[in-house]
């Protein structure tokens, strides 16, 4: 028998947002269906100009998936096979897959202990002058330093991706008081419709976002077999849709965005109520710069007790999971040729993290019986 027959409480469980959503999205999917408009359907273009407006950006673009919207915008910057990329060492890897399947170099940058994203005090030694491009990954629900990255690039002349698939809707707040959308402070932004992400679809999809009209057009060209126009095709490109069944989808919920990401919000106020006060537990730190929309509610666990709280919690139905738990230099599909590189703290949080189940409609009944499992845990 497998573990999964036995969970009771899920990290996620999108039954709960479709019963609620089933009426109008229903009706939506079965208005694609009889258009039988599969591919570019008018909702495609209808939800990309709605994200751009939800977004304050010029352009979307959307995709097939966020790891093709990092390959398609890394593409459009034209970089020299070799330019180094810097990005974060403790990841989901989708950025560092495509930085090497361009021929590029992927430079990792170790990461801040308490916010898990990018560090930006070890930009400047990580750069060289063959170093072209940067994508910071706003990780788990809040921004990297975006103000200190945005600065770098522009001593540097180095091109900013952001990676926003777990932070769509969470803003910066800048020290002149700006405050910008994550995805829009960048060159170009780049966020996944996955399932499970805080806006997700009902299958695969990605979008590109970009403040820049010539730019934008370069994306589009792209992500569209390099075509300036049917039959013209200008660059080698490739092909990523977002098809239109998506599109319907998630037409209903970007409206609800704001509302879903306020409740997870208050999922993880009251995690951490019940938790600061555990020592051996450390509650996400949040940052004073961004908002934090808890794509993940993650915990530190000191002493080495992380693995036991998660067989804790499995054996009492409740999941876990662990993100991430290898930092990207220990997997062997990204082994640097300079091989011996240390990360600690990149290290040191594969060790240490674990995320609970969080999502908009998790219920109090569910989030008191991991609250009471973990207090028994540590007791
Ligand atoms: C999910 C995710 C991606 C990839 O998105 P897909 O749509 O699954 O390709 C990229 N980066 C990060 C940080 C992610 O969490």
């Amino acid at each position: 028998m497998s573990i999964s027959k036995e969970i009771e409480v899920k990290m996620v469980d999108l039954q709960v947002q479709y019963q609620y959503l089933k009426k109008e999205i229903d009706s939506a999917i079965q208005e694609v269906l009889e258009s039988t408009a599969f591919i570019n359907g008018p909702q495609v273009e209808r939800f990309s100009k709605q994200l751009a407006n939800y977004l304050e950006a010029d352009s979307v673009i959307t995709c097939a998936n966020g790891t093709d919207a990092l390959q398609i915008a890394l593409m459009s910057l034209g970089l020299e096979k070799g330019s180094g990329v810097l990005v974060p060492a403790f990841t989901y890897p989708a950025a560092v897959e495509v930085i090497l399947l361009l021929d590029l170099e992927p430079i990792l940058v170790d990461v801040d202990p308490d916010t898990f994203n990018m560090d930006v005090k070890l930009l400047e030694k990580a750069t060289t002058p063959s170093t072209k491009a940067i994508i910071p990954v706003h990780l788990f629900g809040q921004a990297c330093d975006m103000e200190s990255i945005m600065a770098f690039a522009e001593r540097h002349q180095l091109k900013v991706i952001e990676d926003n698939a777990q932070s769509i809707g969470a803003n910066y707040l800048f020290s002149d008081g700006r405050v910008r959308r994550l995805g829009t402070i960048g060159h170009i932004g780049c966020t996944s419709f996955f399932p499970s992400k805080n806006l997700g679809c009902f299958g695969d999809g990605g979008a590109i976002i970009c403040n820049d009209n010539q730019l934008a057009k370069s994306l589009k060209m792209i992500a569209n077999h390099g075509q300036s126009q049917k039959y013209v095709h200008e660059v080698v490109g490739c092909n990523s849709r977002l098809d239109t069944i998506q599109a319907a989808v998630l037409e209903i919920k970007l409206k609800m965005l704001d509302q879903f990401n306020e409740q997870r919000i208050r999922i993880a106020d009251r995690y951490d109520e019940a938790f600061h006060q555990i020592s051996g537990l450390q509650i996400p730190k949040r940052s004073k710069n961004s908002s934090h929309v808890f794509h993940q509610y993650t915990l530190k666990v000191n002493e080495g007790k992380r693995d036991a709280l998660k067989k804790h919690l499995i054996g009492h139905k409740i999941d876990a999971m662990i993100y991430y738990p290898r930092a990207i230099h220990h997997q062997t599909a990204y082994q640097s040729p300079k091989a011996d590189i240390h990360l600690p703290v990149a290290e040191k949080l594969a060790e240490e993290v674990i995320s609970l189940p969080i999502y908009p409609e998790m219920s109090n009944e569910n989030q008191s019986r991991i609250i009471k499992e973990i207090k028994h845990f540590f007791k």
